[in-house]
């Protein structure tokens, strides 16, 4: 069994038992799962992790599950690789980018939030697993529900890139396109909730789903040697990876697995939808909703359910927010192409832009370690790119005619 002893509200402190539940009764706050660190401190150490299986379950007795994990045996434990390039570009000593644009089995962070989501769902006994999307979230309930045997429906904004829709139905699930943006779909999957009883992965599961996103963190941090980088630089959409990133660092302090956690937590968004990043500019304690427009959808959030506490992670750690433009998006995905032969989709291209942006500003200096959280896959946003190149140079199947176009240049 695990470590979880139930849900506890994150304001007011009112205790819950393990159910499907995600918001105070009394106050309306947020409810976070509550673990018995002490029976962790028993089982958890630098060697039980890393005896463990190559997956975000070598972290299990940290994630709320209660039995052995039903799906996603394969997510997480993605590579760190160090950005010798990137970082040259960037004038910087030490880049790492930490790469979830291979993550198992559908390309994305999310993979690691629905692993743990749809384990409670089949332990809560539900037969369907629902949610409110932006694109990655709904390929992953997708394939992780055809994985438990479970029905799935799924909601998205109308509009969403081809290959975030496709990448959704071929895993044979219900998929609802909303003539609204994703703030319009949450709400209505807030109303559908009330009358069907399905786990909503980020509504009535959301307690238990954020804490998927803690072994990102845990990842990081194991991976770089058991230690936290100086800066950490995360995509923010509803603010839960950001949140969750930090709280793995602590929890990997106060279990004594590292010694201690000196990161300043950045956060990046579109400009076209950037509320987190807004508010931390503007001192203000929490965001001001907006209407998204931008071209990376998947963090296209404009009333972003953790914003408040995303917005408190950046300033507790001494970190910022910047957001750049969807031209600057696109360079920052050419950027990673070009340099570390890393295809992510727009969401990477914020991350890695807003890091230029910070170095620009001196918030990011030349000899810290710094971590970009690349989450997605370059091949779910093709249309971001398109015309952005210049066609293929078309020759005849002879060498004199490759010769032609060669020192003409034009390949290169
Ligand atoms: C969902 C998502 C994020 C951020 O998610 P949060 O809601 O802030 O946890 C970042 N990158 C990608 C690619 C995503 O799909
Ligand atoms: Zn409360």
């Amino acid at each position: 069994m695990g470590y979880v002893k139930g849900l506890r509200c994150k304001e007011c402190g009112k205790n819950y038992e393990k159910l499907p539940v995600h918001v105070c009764e009394y106050c309306f706050g947020p409810l976070e799962v509550d673990y018995d660190y002490e029976g962790i401190s028993k089982v958890i150490s630098r060697k039980s992790i890393q005896d463990g299986p190559p997956s975000m379950w070598r972290y299990q007795p940290l994630l709320p599950i209660d039995g052995e994990p039903q799906v996603g045996r394969y997510t997480g434990f993605t590579p760190l690789i160090e950005a010798k390039n990137l970082a040259k570009a960037l004038g910087l000593k030490k880049v790492y980018v930490k790469n979830d644009s291979v993550n198992h089995p559908t390309f994305s962070f999310k993979d690691r939030v629905v692993s743990v989501a749809v384990t409670k769902a089949k332990e809560f006994g539900f037969d369907t697993v629902s949610c409110a999307s932006t694109g990655n979230l709904a390929n992953s309930v997708s394939a992780h529900a055809a994985e438990a045997g479970l029905k799935s429906c799924i909601f998205i904004p109308v509009g969403l890139e081809q290959g975030k829709v496709l990448c959704t139905q071929v895993y044979g699930t219900q998929l609802i396109s909303v003539r609204g943006s994703y703030d319009d779909v949450n709400r209505l999957c807030s109303e559908i909730a009330g009358s069907h009883q399905w786990a909503f992965v980020n509504i009535n599961i959301r307690a238990y789903y954020g804490d998927g996103s803690k072994s990102y963190g845990y990842e990081i941090a194991e991976q770089l040697g058991w230690r936290t980088p100086d800066n950490v630089v995360v995509p923010v959409a509803g603010s839960s990876l950001i949140t969750k990133i930090w709280k793995a660092f602590h929890e990997f302090k106060d279990l004594g697995l590292i010694d201690k956690v000196n990161t300043k937590v950045f956060a990046a968004q579109a400009t076209g939808c950037s509320p987190v990043s807004t508010a931390i500019k503007n001192g203000w304690d929490t965001h001001k909703p907006v209407k998204p427009d931008t071209i990376a959808k998947s963090i296209a959030i404009g009333n972003p359910a953790d914003g408040f506490y995303g917005i408190k992670t950046v300033r507790d750690s001494g970190g910022w927010g910047e957001d750049v433009t969807d031209e600057e998006v696109i360079e920052g995905m050419k950027l990673l192409g070009e340099t570390e032969g890393v295809f992510t989709e727009t969401a990477g291209g914020v991350t890695v832009a807003v890091t230029k942006k910070l170095v620009e500003q001196g918030r990011i200096k030349p000899d810290e370690l710094t971590v970009v959280c690349v989450t997605g896959n370059g091949l779910k946003t093709l249309e971001a790119l398109d015309n952005k190149f210049a066609e293929p140079a078309v020759i005849e199947p002879n060498i004199h005619s490759f010769e032609e176009v060669y020192s003409n240049g034009i390949t290169v």
